[in-house]
């Protein structure tokens, strides 16, 4: 049945977030109907706020939740009422050519699902009726969210739902980029730039890899403080423009086995790629501007046999890593609790907002 749900609005781009009560549709074909327990407060929602991101509004914000199952719709194999699950901000179809040879962060129809289900419906309206949008197929900052099946990742239910919505964005991201994207091996160096959400999560990826040397680099001292507690073994403190290259060929017997850019500048990418050594990767995971550019000296390429790749959600699939990583956390092997900075009620959904706007350390969690 349709329900009403207490959701976290966009009214209008540049505007603060409101919260107000919406319908939720009861699931149709290849849908659920998630009671939401926790969602976190990411960057990208912001982003979506501040126009950075240019999803259209109005619509309801979330894309990293976790919650139970309260109504299946037709068709559905995969989950029942009373399933622990978390949302994935990036719709696989589980069909197309990238679904079926692993790679299913570039699905073709991946895009369909950016402020709507696939199909271009959305499952929510408000008071008066009027459709709201679905901030990437997801819209989980809301009592109840109407997802399909390929947004949802059923999990361990003993695993607390305010960290596991965590694997839903953030910590894929980051520990997919170590151990998916770049496969860094054992007794390996590696560099980090960046030690905010994402960049901590590669550091940890890392750490759980077996790299021997992880060079965390970052502007604040507390950044690099929590920096040593997920596993690097070395921080540099820089300003912007400085370049490090020598000290970490120096740490590193020649340069870094791998390189990691999470802030999203095309600046950093390069002293990423130039602190390498030979048979380096360079991995960049920051989103930058459209307009951002790189450049690297061509001819280290072929000579030094170095790689300079991307990395979209820790090129995970949903259904395969979010139980992996997971299973890390019941092991002891990663932190999810040391990530949370501060939890919220729905109410205090604008607050959340500000205080990541205005910057500090890990994520806020919104709990239902
Ligand atoms: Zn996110
Ligand atoms: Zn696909």
């Amino acid at each position: 049945m349709a329900r009403k749900s207490k959701a976290v609005v966009l009214r209008e781009t540049g505007q603060s977030v409101v919260v107000e009560e919406v319908m939720i549709q009861s699931p149709r074909r290849g849908e659920i109907m998630i009671k939401m327990a926790a969602c976190g407060v990411c960057h990208s929602d912001l982003s979506v706020v501040n126009g950075t991101i240019g999803l259209p509004a109005p619509i309801v914000l979330g894309h990293e939740g976790a919650g139970v199952v309260v109504e299946v719709g037709e068709d559905v194999a995969d989950f029942a009422v009373g399933d622990h699950v978390v949302s994935s901000f990036s719709y696989s179809c589980g069909k197309c050519r990238f679904c079926l040879i692993g790679r299913a962060v570039l699905c073709v129809d991946r895009d369909k699902a950016s402020f709507t289900l696939a199909d271009g419906s959305t499952p929510a309206a408000d008071a008066a009726g009027k459709a709201l949008n679905v901030m990437c197929g997801c819209g989980v900052m809301s009592e109840y969210a109407t997802v399909s099946v390929n947004s949802a990742v059923k999990i361990d239910p003993t695993i607390p739902l305010d960290r596991a919505a965590l694997v839903g964005c953030g910590v894929t991201t980051g520990v997919g980029a170590a151990l998916n994207t770049a496969k860094v091996t054992p007794g390996s160096t590696a560099v980090v730039f960046g030690a905010g959400g994402v960049g901590l999560n590669v550091i940890q990826g890392c750490a759980v890899a077996g790299a021997m040397r992880i060079i965390a680099v970052d502007m604040s001292e507390s950044k690099l403080e929590l920096a040593r507690q997920f596993g690097a073994t070395d921080v540099i403190l820089t300003k912007a423009g400085e370049d490090h290259t020598k000290a970490i060929k120096k740490l590193t017997d020649g340069g870094a086995d791998y390189a990691f850019e999470c802030i999203g500048y095309g600046a950093v990418g390069e002293l990423a790629y130039k602190c390498l050594g030979r048979g380096g990767v360079a991995v960049m995971v920051g989103v930058a501007a459209p307009s951002d550019t790189l450049s690297i000296r061509t001819m280290t390429l072929p000579f030094e046999e170095k790689t300079l790749m991307g990395s979209y959600f820790g090129s995970c699939v949903p259904r395969v890593d979010f139980p992996r990583i997971l299973g890390l956390y019941k092991g002891h092997k990663l932190k999810l609790d040391e990530l949370i900075s501060r939890r919220y009620s729905i109410d205090e959904a604008p607050k959340a907002f500000a205080d990541l706007a205005a910057g500090g350390n890990g994520r806020g969690v919104i709990i239902f």
